[in-house]
């Protein structure tokens, strides 16, 4: 029996409803293909966490994540909570107290969701975007002076490294060069961040190198939003900035039909610390303790999460049962339906 232990962390708002359900559903699928067994342990770690204890992550928190395999995340996010101290205080915190360098996330149109592009049929496009996670705009580089005065200033220093720029272009030529398509569109702004950029335009030249089976192009991010709306077949793997793919990504779930929808993976690539899943969405305030998140986005989170662990047959039959689902009647209101998460959750169990 090949075993893992899987550290849960439903987080705020629906995280708490989909992260449940997809321990469900992660339950029923080992129970059902046999051969491997999740030993899962659920962290109460979020805004209520914090503002009881006044941390997001216990002292020795993240030494505890690392006896885990992979980290099943939910969402962060409270409306009594500025937003840049909730996100601080946990997910960037895992991913780069982990160095998960690489985020992945895959876009297409699942069977029976109606894309906002005309004429988008399923299927008829399939994208994976790479995320260069740890450094770029998001580096946390720059500070505050004059608070409060007119002369007050702010500054957000992007920060490229070669280092870092060489090891995400190496992982997005590998998943490029792992599909069929074999395409990778290097995402730019060199233009007009004629340092930063230009540095990464290079060193995606130089990898390129490497990977001569794998073709490339190049594209400004501001072009990019208008092929991925009117030409979204003609891509297929695109690896960007932290900021600019912080934006494409959402870009595409919406094209994909609904943001309850995507998953994404935040890899170690080295396997050196565990890698984290989570559904894009955030935590949704708006429609928590209703019992109508969409757990679509948590279930394709746990497809990617088996598939990271070599579990390729139980994700595929997930995968399968996800998308079988999808295909029926069976929706939440997000997808114009009138299911709750609770039978969304109940067919793709009996769909397994
Ligand atoms: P955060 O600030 O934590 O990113 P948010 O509420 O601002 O969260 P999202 O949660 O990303 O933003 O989503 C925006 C809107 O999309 C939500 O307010 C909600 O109405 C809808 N939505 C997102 N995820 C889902 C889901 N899983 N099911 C149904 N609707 C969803």
């Amino acid at each position: 029996m090949r075993e893992y232990k899987i550290a849960a962390i439903p987080g705020d708002g629906i995280g708490q409803e989909v992260i449940p359900a997809g321990v469900e559903v992660l339950e029923a699928l080992q129970r059902k293909s046999g051969g491997f067994q999740l030993h899962i342990e659920t962290f109460p770690w979020g805004s209520e966490f914090y503002q009881q204890t006044g941390s997001y992550i216990p002292l020795g928190g993240l030494g505890a994540l690392r006896n885990f395999q992979a980290i099943y995340f939910g969402s962060v996010g409270h409306p009594t909570v500025p937003d840049h101290i909730s996100l601080w205080g946990l997910r960037l915190a895992i991913c780069q107290g982990f160095d998960q360098y690489a985020n992945v996330r895959p876009t297409r149109v699942l069977p029976g969701i109606t894309s906002p592009l005309r004429g988008v049929e399923p299927d008829s496009f399939d994208w994976v975007i790479i995320r260069e996670n740890s450094e770029g705009e998001y580096s946390g580089h720059g500070g505050r002076a004059h608070t409060g005065h007119p002369e007050e200033i702010a500054t957000e220093t992007a920060i490229f490294t070669r280092a870092g720029v060489t090891r995400i272009m190496h992982y997005a030529f590998e998943v490029a060069q792992s599909r069929p398509r074999k395409l990778l569109t290097v995402i730019t702004k060199s233009n007009a961040q004629r340092h930063g950029l230009v540095l990464w335009d290079e060193i995606a030249a130089e990898v390129a190198r490497d990977y001569p089976d794998v073709t490339v192009d190049k594209m400004l991010v501001d072009a990019a939003t208008t092929r991925m709306v009117l030409k979204p077949q003609s891509l297929d793997t695109m690896v960007a900035t932290n900021l600019h793919a912080d934006i494409l990504t959402d870009l595409a779930a919406a094209l994909a039909g609904s943001m309850g929808i995507a998953p994404t993976a935040n890899i170690n690539p080295p396997g050196k610390f565990p890698s984290m899943f989570e559904p894009i969405h955030g935590s949704a305030f708006d429609i928590m303790g209703k019992g109508i998140a969409n757990p679509i986005g948590s279930f394709w989170t746990a497809v990617m999460m088996l598939e990271h662990l070599g579990e390729i047959d139980g994700a595929w039959r997930l995968m399968q049962a996800i998308e079988k689902v999808t295909a029926s009647t069976v929706r939440t209101p997000d997808l114009g339906g009138t299911s709750t998460t609770a039978e969304v959750t109940a067919a793709v169990i009996d769909a397994l």
